[in-house]
């Protein structure tokens, strides 16, 4: 499966695709208060094929016949949110995996942000997109390869619309053997480290754009919430934040294919999210840690290559890489001597040497 992601230009006929937008957001509600009514009853949740039924009936009444608008696949689709979302939290209840923590809950129309369609209410041909028979113009980056699957329309904070285009294209790498492979610390300072050494920053412009980010945030926080003012900067706010995304994308994208060409198997710490505070900034870190896995575990999946997660738990650290024994660290301590071997460590190297040879063991 692959997504392509395009930008409409703008166009008069955005409202149309903030009214289906809307009525999903309706819906959505709508199925909410009937899961919590019928929790109450029953004790258990409706499934989607009850909701769905219901929700057809629903759109015979004068109140609901305006959701007819929506294509009845997008409203199909909201409904397979809901369950998927009950699902997750039932799944966490019962401590199977981690999951959502809280059932899904009621959502204003202006933070609803997108609707589904699967084989109807679309057609794209060349630079345009016929939504519900309405014409869009798209910024057609690359060309589409594949069946499409589904498309969601999607509004962007900064008031801009995009369409994902899920494929079922398989995109392959054919990037060779090599035989080696490596461990990876997500540094203090440095992006990653890796086990041999290499130190590898994040690049200059996206340094730039963060500092930006403060400016405009602390900018933002001096001006009177719905004022004019305040509007201009929270859109330039939004606009930044959706740069920035795009920035990190490209960046992980390229630092992925480098890593699967020339490595076979990478070892990472499964959710450490100590380096990426320090690198980002809380809000940012949130975003960036689990986006940079999930890049590497994709493009490592399409060239065949392994990437191994280690314990978070594991003493990758404060164990010497050479002799295996436990030391005593604390922040400061950026390189040490090892008092059993004598081995001089880089703390963020040691680690990922450390995290190399629990990914070769596993
Ligand atoms: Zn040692």
């Amino acid at each position: 499966m692959l997504t392509y992601r395009f930008k409409l230009y703008k166009s008069k006929n955005d409202k149309y695709l903030e009214a289906y937008n809307n009525i999903a957001c309706e819906i959505w509600n709508h199925c909410i208060a009937l899961e919590r009514r019928y929790y109450r009853l029953f004790g258990k949740h409706q499934n989607k094929y009850a909701l769905m039924k219901h929700l057809t009936k629903l759109k015979r009444l004068p109140k609901y016949a305006h959701w007819k608008k929506l294509n009845s696949q997008a409203i199909q689709n909201v409904v397979e949110r809901i369950d998927r979302s009950y699902k997750a939290f039932f799944d966490h209840v019962k401590q199977k995996k981690g999951g959502r923590k809280s059932p899904p809950h009621f959502c204003k129309k202006k933070n609803y942000k997108s609707f589904t369609l699967k084989q109807t209410g679309y057609v794209i041909d060349g630079n345009s997109a016929y939504i519900m028979g309405r014409r869009y113009k798209l910024f057609k980056s690359r060309n589409i390869e594949g069946a499409i699957k589904t498309v969601t329309v999607k509004k962007m904070p900064t008031g801009d619309w995009y369409l994902c285009v899920t494929t079922d294209h398989e995109a392959k790498r054919n990037y060779a053997r090599t035989g080696n492979s490596v461990g990876m610390d997500f540094g203090f300072k440095d992006f990653l480290v890796l086990s041999d050494s290499v130190k590898i920053q994040s690049p200059e412009y996206l340094k730039q754009s963060l500092s930006e980010l403060k400016r405009l945030s602390r900018n933002l926080s001096l001006k009177t919430e719905g004022s004019r003012n305040y509007e201009k900067v929270k859109r330039q706010l939004a606009k930044l934040h959706e740069h920035i995304a795009s920035q990190r994308r490209d960046f992980f994208f390229k630092l992925a294919n480098d890593l699967c060409r020339k490595y076979d198997i990478i070892g990472i710490e499964d959710l450490s999210l100590k380096g990426m505070q320090a690198l980002w900034g809380r809000k940012e870190s949130d975003l960036a840690y689990g986006e940079f896995v999930q890049i590497l575990e994709y493009v490592a999946a399409s060239a065949d290559k392994k990437v191994v997660k280690i314990d978070r738990w594991a003493p990758s650290t404060k164990t010497c890489s050479e002799c295996g024994c436990r030391v005593e660290l604390s922040l400061k301590d950026r390189t040490w001597i090892c008092p059993h071997c004598g081995a001089v460590h880089d703390r963020d190297v040691n680690a990922a040497i450390n995290i190399r040879n629990l990914a070769l063991a596993a």
